[in-house]
């Protein structure tokens, strides 16, 4: 019987209870050391106490935690030239998680062409395991049934088709579209990539349609993949782009990036919100920009994820029985695994190795962005002792 708990039941927790973190290792109350290569989903971007974060966090903390967006921010400000700087935006809109960032994309996509003269443009089209949020919104626009099901009727105006079927887009498309959205690497869906031609081929298809490109780069994001986003892998840019996790590193915050012309809609008083952007936010957020963009860090991301594919590509010449395939970009990695997913990563989470599972039967490995070339060796010899172990045992169904 399952222990009362004042909680919802939305999550089944798993009984270890961690107290703190260094580096890329969580320590639990009993002093065991988890090396951790799931990174609170990708949200831990630079680890545990990162001194640059905490100072950023504890200074800002003895000034000034909340200001209503009434006034201005200028951590916010910074925050937002900075993003400005280094992306195809020209504006940015701060929030608290990833779901509101893709409900601003949303609503940004959908205004443009309202004041545009085109309001019957309102339709987003998704892709098949797609994964954009839990509110009302994004579940309908990520269109997995198990996550819309019981909460009544699905929000108008998402259409989804096959992963990765460009004719299916094309044919998809009609005079109310307004945009597509998709993530350039899946990652709840699986870790499923798509080639650098293909988003091409998209972003050609947008523009002679005469509708936006949205991305969904909360978990791609901020250098996850070696460069600080995703698409750039493909020379293309998007319209419309919702960040969060990694931007945060592990303070809870988000935000929309679109070019000026896609953002036209958002006038004053269209769009709001309470906590989003505030003080202490940015200030973390612009301590993880100090680290990512300094000189060198994209290259580190590179390199560590160098030495995690050759490593894993032994490992699954050595278990072909256990590991059908690796998949990913830098340092957000999948396992597709031959037998359960999640029967590998509870042989992982025994070696005291922290992983994700995700659809597709795969097993994601997202490890702070801070990982060295000797952690990431560590944490190969724990998913061989851990595969070892699967390998004496006969599958489990
Ligand atoms: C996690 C995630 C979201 C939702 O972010 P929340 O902060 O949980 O709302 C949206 N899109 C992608 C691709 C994600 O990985």
């Amino acid at each position: 019987m399952a222990q009362a708990t004042p909680l919802y039941d939305t999550y089944n927790r798993i009984p270890v209870r961690f107290e703190r973190g260094e580096g890329v290792w969580l320590i639990a109350d009993n002093g065991d050391r988890y090396l951790d290569f799931g990174a609170g989903i990708a949200v831990n971007s630079l680890g545990y106490s990162h001194p640059h974060l905490v100072n950023a966090l504890t200074d800002q903390a003895g000034r000034l935690w909340h200001l209503s967006n009434l006034y201005e921010i200028p951590g916010q400000t910074r925050l937002g030239e900075r993003l400005v700087q280094a992306t195809f935006a020209d504006k940015v809109f701060f929030t608290n998680s990833g779901a509101e960032a893709l409900e601003c994309a949303i609503k940004t996509a959908r205004r443009h062409f309202f004041v545009n003269g085109q309001p019957e443009r309102f339709r987003i089209i998704t892709m098949e395991g797609a994964f954009h949020g839990r509110t009302l919104a994004t579940i309908a626009a990520g269109s997995q049934a198990k996550y819309l099901e019981g909460f009544g009727p699905k929000v108008e105006g998402f259409e989804q088709v096959p992963f990765g079927d460009l004719d299916a887009f094309k044919a998809a498309i009609t005079h109310e579209t307004a945009a597509i959205l998709i993530e350039p690497l899946q990652g709840e869906g699986g870790v499923r990539t798509l080639t650098p031609e293909w988003l091409r081929a998209l972003r050609d298809l947008c523009d002679e349609s005469g509708i936006l490109l949205v991305l969904d780069e909360v978990q791609s994001g901020v250098g996850r993949t070696g460069k600080l986003f995703a698409h750039e892998w493909a020379g293309i840019t998007p319209d419309i782009m919702a960040i969060a996790k990694g931007i945060g590193g592990g303070f809870p915050m988000g935000a929309c990036l679109a070019t000026a012309e896609a953002a036209d809609g958002m006038t004053a008083g269209s769009h709001g919100t309470t906590f989003g952007g505030n003080p202490l936010a940015m200030a973390v957020g612009n301590a993880v920009l100090d680290v990512v963009l300094a000189d060198g860090f994209l290259e580190h991301i590179g390199d560590i994820a160098r030495v995690m594919r050759q490593g894993l590509a032994a490992i699954k010449d050595r278990y072909p029985g256990l590991v059908a395939e690796i998949r990913g970009a830098g340092l957000m990695i999948g396992i597709k695994c031959v037998r359960s997913n999640t029967e590998m990563v509870q042989a992982f989470r025994n070696e005291r190795l922290l992983s994700v599972p995700a659809g597709d039967n795969v097993v994601r490995l997202l490890p702070p962005l801070i990982l060295s070339a000797e952690e990431a060796r560590e944490g190969l010899s724990r998913m061989e002792a851990a595969l070892d172990q699967l390998s004496t045992n006969s599958p489990a169904n």
